[in-house]
């Protein structure tokens, strides 16, 4: 698998190189050079096979030249260790349930996955030292999908008293590999702080650092595996025409899917959903793409106004507006079209979405009932479990939402937090101490 930059000025890489880096030095974004297409009879028979078995056969198909097949299943196998169902809503509705793995949300299958190729990757006496900023969720999916792997240490900085209780727990708890700094400031001081450690020569020298960035190629080979997954549950059910609304903000689920589809996935068609953050829809609508600050809404890892990934979806379509237009449809909605689908939704079908995913199900049930063809199954993609944003939904359905059981043991658990001041020569001495 070899890479290019979309700004194409920075040299072609391989994927260990993609992976360490992140990012190329022309600040584009890697992409594969090539996309392989899966055999017809793969798809044939992809009901036969269950969700390790899938996801091994795409990433072989996508990288198979670069990883030898038992290392390949070894990864795959320990980063895909959690299910993602598809329900039944209502009529010819269905829900992707990304959220069953240990931080509840999508983002789990990229970090989990990002950390173990990277442990691949590494010769055996390196070591390699990955120091984020979050304001909570990119965290705690790092910690948890790094936890316990070989090779690998983890530092977090986070801001004290800015991050939610059961995310602060995630990022605090899991001890072993991974430690967490309680930045006495703001989020952006802890990214200032992270990007001055990266620039720091003492350091780079001294320690491998790496970051565990949202664009890294790594998180979107595993965000295409559950579309195949999906589509191999509901042909189970007799159904192989569907359809896929993806909620978006930086819209890396989104170009897994489109992944899914270059690699011969039948999709009719994606719905490409947000919330009023809508410079993604605006540009299919329009073929205007106008960046701008972001709105606050009440579907917050969706508050996105400059999309990282919208280069890598015009990149798979070779700049064709036309080649996009035909293959994904854009709709946006406001916090109060939100709500009222939560509670309807609830109401209806007895079934409870976060307010992410019930974007997710407007974008289907508009598409559905433009398209008005009973043999179309329509799948949105549930991003998040509801319990991790209860003080909204709560009082939308005025019902309590269930915890899941391995939240509620971490929320329990001793916090292990070491509180510091907003400043890049601290942070220094206590990397340098480790
Ligand atoms: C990150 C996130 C999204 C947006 O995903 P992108 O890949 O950035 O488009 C949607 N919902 C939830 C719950 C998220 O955490």
């Amino acid at each position: 698998m070899k890479l290019y930059s979309t700004k194409r000025e920075a040299p072609e890489v391989t994927l260990k190189e993609a992976v360490f880096r992140g990012l190329p030095q022309d600040n584009g974004l890697y992409m594969p050079e090539h996309i392989g297409t899966l055999p017809q009879s793969f798809f044939d028979h992809i009901e036969e096979l269950n969700f390790q078995e899938i996801a091994f056969e795409v990433s072989k198909a996508l990288l198979g030249d670069e990883i030898p097949e038992d290392k390949l299943k070894e990864i795959v196998d320990d980063a895909i260790n959690f299910e993602a169902p598809v329900r039944h809503v209502h009529d010819n509705i269905y829900s992707l349930e990304l959220f069953h793995g240990p931080t509840l949300a999508f983002k789990d299958f990229g970090a989990r996955f990002m950390s173990r190729l990277m442990s691949y990757f590494l010769t055996e006496d390196e070591e390699l030292h990955i120091l984020v900023a979050t304001s909570g969720d990119t965290g705690s999916a790092v910690a948890q999908g790094f936890l316990g792997v070989p090779g690998i240490k983890v530092t977090i900085l986070y801001p004290s008293g800015k991050v939610s209780h059961i995310q602060e727990q995630q990022l605090t708890t899991v001890g072993q590999n991974v430690q967490a700094f309680e930045v006495e400031g703001t989020f952006d001081d802890c990214q200032r702080m992270v990007k001055e450690a990266f620039l720091d020569k003492e350091l780079s020298q001294k320690l491998r650092l790496s970051s565990a960035n949202s664009i890294n190629i790594s998180r979107l080979i595993p965000q295409s595996f559950y579309y195949f997954n999906a589509y191999a549950q509901l042909k189970r059910q007799g159904k192989d025409k569907v359809v896929f609304c993806v909620p978006s903000g930086n819209f890396g689920n989104l170009c897994g899917g489109l992944i899914a589809k270059r690699m011969g996935l039948p999709v009719i068609r994606f719905v490409a959903a947000t919330n009023v953050n809508d410079v993604v829809p605006t540009y299919l609508n329009t073929g205007v793409f106008s960046p701008r600050p972001s709105t606050a809404t009440i579907s917050n890892a969706m508050d996105v106004g400059n999309p990282s990934n919208f280069p890598r979806i015009r990149e798979l379509y070779d700049q064709s507006f036309e080649a996009e237009t035909t293959d994904i449809l854009g709709k946006h909605y406001t916090d109060q079209q939100t709500k009222e689908t939560i509670h309807t939704v609830f109401d209806r079908a007895d079934y409870i979405m976060c307010p992410h995913s019930a974007i997710g199900y407007m974008g289907i049930k508009e598409y559905l009932d433009e398209l008005d063809d009973e043999a179309v199954a329509g799948i949105f993609l549930s991003t998040a479990h509801a319990a991790k944003f209860g003080d909204v939904v709560e009082p939308i359905i005025d019902a309590p939402v269930e915890i899941p059981e391995r939240l509620v043991e971490i929320v329990n658990r001793e916090k292990v937090a070491e509180l510091i001041a907003p400043d890049f020569e601290v942070l220094k001495q206590k990397l340098l101490n480790i």
